[in-house]
């Protein structure tokens, strides 16, 4: 089947920011004003993301739509939604990123904040798509919500002093992204999507500018990533999350951005120790929301296709690791390639990592943010005087919650010269600490920094020097 303009699969899009700025929130909120909708148009849960079809994207839009005279070509939105996955460095597969598509989310009375700008980093790089959704106006003095109008007619309908708070506010977090080197502009003025990044202003609480949100991520990819959603059966699919279930064992959760997985299928994902090769046990997907009187909490699927989120079962991933790409062997395909193929994601990470010498034991989410986090230890930024910070080196990594396998393999330092005392230490990005790490960890004295934005772990660690040498 030949890619073609009337096959095409949604656009999967995550949702980054700074804490706190409301990306839980804007999720929840699209997502039950669509389900109290009911049945037919209303969106289905799936494994780490949710589906909103376009007929229910369709009924909650129409005032923008008419107001733009634009209709809808995609068949819907896949909105990335594991907690735990905001951050966009989680979701990227070797050269290319698994979200078409981002959302990055700011609070209007806050302007931009320090992981806006980490996220900001990463979208550049990327060279992802991404609209600014401007969140909270609902916070601005004496706002009246108007969540049933597009959001242009709703800031024309409140009072003049909300609309010169709003300006004010506006044109700084405006000139805050020129600094980043951003042109950005209200969504409803932009002529020019290739130039200027659209701000949709919005409020997660009242349900302003919800509409002119989901307005733009379905009408932005006939814009800008018209080749790039073309439905295609070459598979490709990341892993998100490896966790164990209740009565399932251990199970992976998938995204499957295009192609098809079957039962059975004979599968290789990428583990710490080496490639990992398994079949195929169960493919999974929660009950809709009305049949959840049901026993059993999942669906089975014989085959499912792209885009889709998944949960699979199989025997002896307890290793596999979240961000590896996933592989089907097929009877033609080469299973020594696939394992090679799939491994070259850690082989790149492990060569920033200095084994068997000194450094510290670090520990991420994913393949992509312990990259992001290996990348940023080894040129980490300037200093107040614009001096180059000195780069941390890294001995040991980990993916996922840091248990005590991982102290243990970190305790080794503490065997070394005093004067690498402060790198026995375990600093861990956007992943939890097992009880039982901890409690070895204490024992031990070893000392486990966590943070959910990069450079806190550089100054956590800085600051560990600094105390040492004092
Ligand atoms: P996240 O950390 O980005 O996921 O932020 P949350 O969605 O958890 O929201 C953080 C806090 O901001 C919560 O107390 C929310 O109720 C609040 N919040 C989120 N969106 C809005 C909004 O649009 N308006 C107001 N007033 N509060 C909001
Ligand atoms: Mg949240």
């Amino acid at each position: 089947q030949k890619k073609s303009k009337d096959n095409l699969r949604c656009p999967v899009v995550c949702v980054l920011g700074h804490v706190d700025t409301g990306k839980t929130k804007i999720l929840d909120k699209i997502r039950r004003t669509n389900v109290q909708d009911g049945e037919a148009g209303g969106i289905t849960q799936q494994i780490g993301a949710s589906f909103f079809p376009i007929d229910a994207i369709t009924e909650k839009t129409r005032p923008v739509m008419e107001l733009h005279k634009v209709e809808y070509n995609v068949p819907g939105l896949l909105i990335i939604d594991t907690p735990g996955h905001e951050s966009f460095t989680n979701l990227r597969t070797r050269g290319s990123s698994l979200c078409d598509l981002a959302v990055l989310v700011v609070d209007i009375m806050h302007g931009l904040e320090p992981q806006t700008i980490e996220s900001i980093g990463l979208l550049k790089k990327r060279r992802a798509p991404f609209v600014i959704a401007l969140n909270k106006i609902d916070r601005l003095y004496g706002w009246e919500p108007h969540p049933e109008l597009p959001v242009q007619q709703a800031l024309e309908m409140q009072a003049d002093s909300v609309k010169a708070e709003f300006q004010q506010r506006y044109d700084f977090a405006v000139r805050q992204l020129q600094e980043q080197g951003l042109n950005a502009c209200v969504f409803y003025e932009n002529q020019d999507v290739r130039t200027f990044l659209n701000v949709v202003p919005t409020s997660a609480i009242s349900g302003d500018g919800m509409m002119d949100l989901l307005f733009l991520l379905s009408t932005l990819p006939a814009k800008m990533l018209i080749d790039k959603i073309m439905y295609h059966e070459n598979l490709e699919c990341t892993v998100l999350e490896v966790k164990a279930i209740e009565g399932l064992g251990t199970t992976m959760d998938v995204i499957v951005v295009n192609g098809k997985l079957k039962e059975k299928q004979k599968i290789v994902v990428c583990g710490l120790e080496g490639p990992i090769v398994t079949q195929i046990r169960s493919l999974l997907t929660p009950q809709p929301m009305k049949e959840m009187r049901v026993k059993t909490p999942y669906i089975h699927h014989q085959e499912i296709k792209g885009a889709i989120g998944v949960k699979i079962c199989a025997n002896g991933i307890e290793r596999a690791l979240a961000g590896s790409n996933l592989y089907v062997v097929g009877e033609d395909d080469d299973e020594e390639e696939l394992k090679d193929e799939v491994m070259k994601d850690l082989g790149g990470i492990l060569k920033k990592v200095k084994k068997n010498e000194d450094g510290v034991y670090v520990q991420a989410s994913t393949l992509g943010s312990l990259e992001a986090l290996l990348e940023f230890l080894e040129r980490p930024g300037e200093d107040r005087d614009g001096n180059p910070n000195p780069p941390i080196p890294v001995s040991g990594i980990g993916i996922g919650p840091v248990s005590k396998y991982d102290v243990m393999r970190c305790g080794v330092m503490l065997e070394r010269e005093r004067e690498w005392e402060a790198y026995a230490c375990i600093l861990a990005f956007d992943v939890p600490v097992l009880p039982d790490a901890e409690r070895s960890a204490k024992e031990i004295g070893i000392p486990i920094y966590t943070a959910e934005i990069i450079y806190h772990l550089f100054d956590a660690f800085t600051k560990r020097v600094a105390d040492i040498k004092a």
